[in-house]
Parts: C-alpha cells; sequence; structure tokens
C-alpha cells in the first residue's frame, strides 16, 4: 500500500481513501499567462507518477487539474502584447496540453477552467458570506481568517505572525478596505472597462484561492482524498482553499496534502530577471522531453532538484544533468531494442528460473514507489532490470546462443510495468535512437546523409577488396563520434 508523506500531520502515512479502489486527487494546475517552464515540468510529472502508480496498483483515479485562465498576470501580459486576455489565456492552455503531452504525462480526467466556474465562485462566495466569514467592502470580498478555526494549521503559521508579516505588503486602498491585514481577497473589483465578469458584487474578477475550492468541489465533491501542488504553494493559497472549503461545506477539505519540492537553476531560485529562466519550449530542441523526464526523476520529488547549465561552445546552453539523463533513456531504448531483435527461432522452453533482477522488478519497483513515491530509487531498480536485460539479451546472440521463454517474456512485461509506473520507454525505440543520434550529429557538424554517404563508400570499398579504405572511412568517422555496428545484414551507426 502506498504511504505518502502528509504535509499536514508532517508524517508518512498510508494512503486511505474515502471509496475503497477509488482516488480523488486535485492538483493545482497552471496559471495560462506563459509557456510551462522547467518547474512546471517537474510539478505535474510528479503528480502524473502518483496517478500511474495507484493505476499501477489497481486503483481507479479521478485526477482533476485545474487551468487558471483568470488572473492578472494574463491581463497584464496581454496588455503587453496587445492581446486579448482571454485569447493568451486559450493559446497558452493548448501549448501547455502539447507540452505535457510530450513529456509523456497522462492527461487529467478534467481539467476545469476557472472562466468556465463563475456561477460557483458566486455561490460559494455568497455562502461565506451569509454564514459571516466573508464580507463585502467597497466592491470587493474579503475572506475573514480569524473566523476560520484552526487557520494556518498547514502552513504551521500563527495568525498574529502572519498579520504583522502581510501588513508591510499591502497597498494603501486594499489595506484600508480589510478589516484585518491577513484577511485575503475571494472577489476583486475592477474598473467597467477592464478584463471582468458582472458578479452580485459589482464588476470585477475573482481571487486566487477561491477557485480551486469551487472547482475541486465541483469536480470531485467536498472532499478530497489527496491534493497535491507545489511547496511554494502551502501558504497562503493552500492554507486558504482549507479556509473558504472548510467554513463553507463544514466537511475535511482533503484527507492527504502532498507537496513537492522546489527547482532551483546553478543554486538559485529560477527568474526572468536572473536570465536564468527556462521554458520546457526551450530544452525541447536540445534533448528528448523523455530525456527531461527521466531527469527529473533523480532526486527524491520533496527535495529541491537542481537544473544546472553552462554554457556550450556554441552559445547553447548545455545541461549536464539532462544530458547524462538522456544516455539513460538511451541505454533504455537500445536494451528494449536489443530484446525484441531477438530471433523467434532462438528462444526456448526452459526449467531455468528466470534471473531475480527480471522476474522480480515490477514488484520492486511498485515497493519502492509504494514508500513515498521514491522515484530516484525507482530508477536504480531500473538500472538492475536493463543490466539483467541485456544479459539475457548478450546469451541470445551468442553463438549458438539461446534465450528462455520465460525470461524474454518477464523481460517484456517489466518494460511494461516501467511505462506503466513511470511513464519511461513506452516510445518506439528505433524512432527514439535514430533523432537522438541525429541530433547529436546535428551538434558534431555533420548530417546523417554524410554518414549513410560514407557508409556505401566503405561497403563498395570492402566489396573491391580495398580494406585500407574501408578502415580510413571507419577511422575518419569515428573521428567526427561515429561509431558504425556491422551486422550480417547491414551497417548501423551511432554517435559516441
Ligand atoms: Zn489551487
Amino acid at each position: 500500500m502506498l504511504r505518502i508523506q502528509d504535509t499536514m500531520t508532517g508524517e508518512k502515512r498510508p494512503f486511505e481513501t474515502q471509496e475503497k479502489n477509488l482516488a480523488k486527487v486535485y492538483v493545482c494546475g497552471p496559471t495560462v499567462y506563459d509557456y510551462a517552464h522547467i518547474g512546471h515540468a517537474r510539478c505535474f510529472i510528479i503528480y502524473d507518477v502518483l496517478v500511474r502508480h495507484l493505476r499501477a496498483s489497481g486503483m481507479a483515479v479521478e485526477y482533476v487539474r485545474n487551468i487558471t485562465d483568470i488572473d492578472d498576470k494574463i491581463l497584464k501580459r496581454a496588455k503587453e502584447a496587445g492581446e486579448e486576455p482571454r485569447a493568451l489565456a486559450d493559446r497558452m492552455t493548448t501549448a501547455f496540453g502539447e507540452d505535457m503531452a510530450a513529456l509523456r504525462n497522462v492527461k487529467p480526467d478534467e481539467e476545469p477552467r476557472v472562466s468556465d466556474h463563475l456561477e460557483g465562485i458566486y455561490a460559494m462566495v455568497t455562502t461565506l458570506i451569509d454564514k459571516g466569514h466573508a464580507y463585502v467592502a467597497d466592491g470587493d470580498v474579503y475572506f475573514s481568517v480569524r473566523s476560520a478555526e484552526g487557520y494556518g494549521r498547514l502552513s504551521g503559521r500563527k495568525l498574529d505572525d502572519m498579520a504583522a508579516g502581510a501588513s508591510g505588503r499591502l497597498d494603501e486602498a486594499q489595506a484600508q478596505r480589510k478589516k484585518d491585514p491577513a484577511d485575503f481577497a475571494l472577489w476583486k473589483g475592477a474598473p467597467l472597462d477592464e478584463w471582468g465578469w458582472e458578479s452580485p458584487w459589482g464588476h470585477g474578477r475573482p481571487g486566487w484561492h477561491i477557485e480551486c475550492s469551487v472547482m475541486s468541489t465541483a469536480k470531485l465533491g467536498e472532499t478530497l482524498d489527496l491534493h497535491g501542488g507545489g511547496l511554494d504553494l502551502v501558504f497562503p493559497h493552500h492554507e486558504n482553499e482549507i479556509a473558504q472549503s472548510e467554513c463553507a461545506t463544514g466537511k475535511v477539505f482533503a484527507n492527504h496534502w502532498m507537496h513537492n519540492g522546489f527547482l532551483e537553476v546553478n543554486g538559485e531560485k529560477m527568474s526572468k530577471s536572473l536570465g536564468n529562466f527556462f521554458t520546457v519550449r526551450n530544452l525541447f530542441p536540445l534533448h528528448e522531453p523523455e530525456s527531461i523526464r527521466l531527469w527529473t526523476m533523480s532526486v527524491h520529488y520533496r527535495a529541491p532538484l537542481g537544473l544546472n547549465f553552462e554554457d556550450g561552445e556554441d552559445g547553447t546552453p548545455r545541461f549536464p544533468g539532462i544530458e547524462e539523463a538522456e544516455r539513460r533513456v538511451e541505454y533504455l531504448y537500445s536494451t528494449r531494442r536489443r530484446l525484441s531483435d531477438i530471433a523467434p527461432q532462438r528462444l526456448v522452453d526452459s526449467s531455468e528460473p528466470v534471473p531475480e533482477d527480471l522476474g522480480a522488478f515490477p514488484a520492486a519497483l511498485k515497493l519502492v514507489l509504494d514508500d513515498d513515491l521514491n522515484m530516484p530509487k525507482g530508477l536504480a531498480a531500473m538500472q538492475d532490470f536493463l543490466k539483467a536485460v541485456n544479459e539475457l539479451c548478450d546469451k541470445a546472440q551468442g553463438k549458438k546462443g539461446k534465450a528462455a521463454k520465460a525470461a524474454v517474456a518477464a523481460a517484456h512485461a517489466g518494460f511494461v510495468a516501467l511505462d506503466a509506473e513511470l511513464g519511461l520507454g513506452g516510445q518506439d525505440p528505433v524512432a527514439f535512437l535514430d533523432r537522438v543520434r541525429d541530433r547529436r550529429a546535428g551538434k558534431a557538424g555533420i548530417t546523417p546523409e554524410y554518414v549513410e554517404q560514407k557508409i556505401a563508400d566503405r561497403v563498395a570499398a570492402r566489396a573491391e577488396k580495398d580494406f585500407a579504405a574501408a578502415d580510413a572511412i571507419r577511422e575518419e568517422l569515428a573521428a567526427k563520434g561515429v561509431e558504425l555496428h556491422d551486422s550480417p545484414t547491414a551497417t548501423t551507426w551511432t554517435m559516441t
């Protein structure tokens, strides 16, 4: 059974659901004013693995991730670009979906947008006002945090400390409208000619936090089995979601709170002003999205993940960590290709037991993921598994080599488990390996056509028994990082 760290209790505890074998999971999604950055990639891959793992363990999952398509940042960016806010949000929502698919994240069952849930927001805010938890002030509506029992229990903050901290950051007009500096906006009035909606309290836009309370309830009910998001959302976003929801419904909002660690770039917070900001679209031309995916799994999801980069010779940045991850994904796909290349006539019935690292891999992977989704240990188990598959392939490919049918079947089952649990290794191996190779060749300044021509020249030289010329071609290619692999039927190539 899955045990997962719960931010509310500070303990790793069993993930228990309200309904047997059904997990209701809500994750805070993106604010769609720009392309997804590498921190988004990390966050949403983590929850993707959570959902995959639950499903692989036989549980049905209702996975909801919202799209924040109403926000001041969208308005600001749209104004700068001379675009309608709605058009910008739609464009970025589409791009986000494409990027998540490229990273091999499963599509959530529902991706509600704030702009489709205004009525629900009016209803919940009205309830909060009626129950005395919120008040109208000059076109705004504020939530009264002192009315919410236990406010601050997720983040461990004390209300009086927060109030003292908040007072310095408020703008004058807002500060005057609030009864308490710690109160937060449920609805924000806006000038009539500004992007907005007609609420019972006048023209304006919803506050940020209310949307998640409304959309999660609309899609999954009043109590979630698990609510997830980045560590930066614990306060104030999730704290405020709890206050709103529990004051409105009288029910526990979420039974389990999961938070993932930050992403740092060269040891600093990623930000545009520091010049260390990378969208996934900046990285996709340099590396396979699946390599980025594996790289994000190289540290525990609760720990900070460091993206390090250095300036490459040609001026484009180099990411050594992702380069290393790409080697690992390459190894994964070349192993899968070797396995599928085992000729049927080499398969034999055998009474030999299936090697431990082959047969036990799916269970071993499940075990480490059950322990607070330990993906680095999952990758270590994968490495042992791939080694075992390669040993099996070595046996099958030797002279008069044979492979036990049961071992080959176990190897295939291992790859199925790997894709189901971690979303790794599920693409076409040949296409993947060719893309990586051709991209690497491009970096070395050579084209696949050039290499193919050299291979043809070498075949011709060998046909004429001019072995010196053939060897010279091999060496010429080797100097450029091209390695040739001769088989009885063809010559293939890889980049070192
Ligand atoms: Zn949220």
